[in-house]
């Protein structure tokens, strides 16, 4: 198998997607002959995003079947700080700042609610899970918008972070500090080398699992099972 396009910049979901099947990820992500529909729930968690980015930002009023989320975005408005929402961040290799469309961009990632106190150097960053179970919750993604933000804006010296499953109501939380930066990077780096290595050398193994059947769309694989 073949590369046949340059590798894209990474994000927490592509890398993991990776992580999970490289070929699954060669598929859709590098030379993107298949593609993942729409479905039902990805549309909700578009609507909750949007209408909470529109509710913190502009004060627009929750959609009625959204309000059951007044009372928690009101306690994050109520935190002291800037309130940016659906922030975007962009990396380069040598991990510093750039712009989300530029072409030395090699990491990007969105937070759904930063809240920036440059007074005391603290931020939150908030993640809107819409998914009904928080059991398989995986706060890399937090770790990896903390990276960003010390990025960004290095006044800020600590992060707090959380997953927000709004339909059980949970909140699963992370702390960062600056001095955790080395370490997380680190880790970072090693997952991505992997994805760096295979787009090298053209090799995009076949992770299966219990997934494959019912949820791949890479039909021409021999573990799909549905050909
Ligand atoms: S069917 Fe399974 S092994 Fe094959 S590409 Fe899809 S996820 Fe990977």
């Amino acid at each position: 198998m073949t590369t046949e396009k340059k590798l894209p910049a990474w994000s927490f979901s592509g890398l993991k997607s990776f992580l999970g099947c490289a070929k699954k990820y060669y598929h859709l992500k590098v030379v993107k002959d298949y593609s993942e529909p729409t479905s039902e729930a990805m549309l909700y968690g578009t609507q909750f995003h949007l209408a909470c980015e529109e509710y913190v930002r502009d004060g627009k009023p929750l959609p009625g079947r959204f309000g059951y989320m007044q009372h928690t975005l009101d306690a994050l408005l109520r935190k002291p700080g800037e309130k940016l929402c659906e922030q975007k961040f962009a990396l380069t290799a040598n991990l510093e700042p750039c712009g989300f469309f530029e072409e030395e961009c090699w990491f990007r990632g969105i937070a759904d609610l930063l809240i920036l106190n440059h007074e005391t150097g603290t931020a939150y960053v908030v993640d809107y899970k819409t998914g009904k179970n928080s059991k398989y919750a995986d706060t890399g993604q937090l770790e990896l918008m903390a990276l960003a933000v010390f990025a960004h804006y290095p006044e800020i010296k600590r992060v707090n972070a959380g997953l927000l499953f709004v339909v059980p109501k949970q909140l699963i939380p992370a702390k960062y500090t600056v001095e955790n930066v080395p370490s997380l990077w680190r880790k970072w780096l090693a997952d991505y080398a992997k994805l760096e290595k295979a787009h090298e050398t053209g090799v995009w193994n076949a992770s299966p699992s219990g997934l494959c059947r019912r949820h791949c769309v890479v039909l021409e694989c021999p573990h799909n099972g549905r050909t």
